[in-house]
């Protein structure tokens, strides 16, 4: 009873702990994240087979996404499950960590392998297409993750795995925010962001 009772406590515990208790930015509307990275729970509400590497962001069709931080374009592909998706090579951090992002699940690609990026930039739209991927599970959403490695051997990988050689291990979103660890950070034309570092992939209103 009392072994049962500590699993209890620790799942308890390590479930807690994906709770980043993020900061949102108060002067800006924005959407916010519905499934966080480490989340054992899916987009759709239900019980993920492993913990999330990525965060999930649901919007409407239309809806535009931009480039986290400057980089080069990598790959754009369409995935048999994760469906229309981009590759950015975006440097390297602030603590010297590569940054491979996958930004998945999208609809309209606005962008070309080998193209050179802006922060900000509008790279691609949420499309009509979540019913048509499994891996999108039926609720149109971006997927955004943060690998090192990036696979050039595609031969029987799919979902993550055709991107990245490390998909496993992705890198936490929240430690690279602009303003600092946790502290979502909006994208504002004409402001200088910290080096190394990310910005929201969604484009927030100004309040
Ligand atoms: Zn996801």
């Amino acid at each position: 009873m009392k072994k049962i009772l500590f699993i209890f406590i620790i799942l308890f515990y390590c479930n807690e702990s994906f709770s980043f208790n993020l900061n949102y930015p108060e002067n800006f509307k924005l959407k916010k994240i519905d499934s966080d990275f480490k989340s054992s729970i899916g987009i759709n509400g239900k019980t993920r087979n492993q913990l999330h590497q990525g965060i999930d962001i649901k919007g409407p069709k239309g809806q535009v996404i931009i480039a986290v931080k400057d980089g080069i374009v990598l790959e754009t592909h369409v995935e048999k499950c994760w469906g229309p998706t981009i590759v950015i090579d975006h440097g390297h951090s602030f603590d010297g960590k590569k940054l491979i992002v996958l930004y998945g699940h999208v609809g309209e690609i606005f962008v070309e392998e080998g193209e050179k990026i802006e922060r900000g930039q509008e790279i691609a739209t949420l499309g009509n297409n979540h019913h048509d991927f499994r891996c999108i599970y039926g609720v149109r959403h971006l997927h955004l993750q943060i690998g090192q490695k990036y696979r050039y051997n595609k031969e029987g990988h799919w979902g993550w795995s055709y991107f990245l050689k490390d998909g496993r291990k992705s890198l936490n979103p929240h430690n690279y925010w602009s303003n600092g660890t946790k502290n979502i950070t909006c994208f504002e034309k004409n402001k200088k962001f910290k080096e190394g570092s990310i910005t929201y992939p969604f484009p927030c209103e100004k309040l």
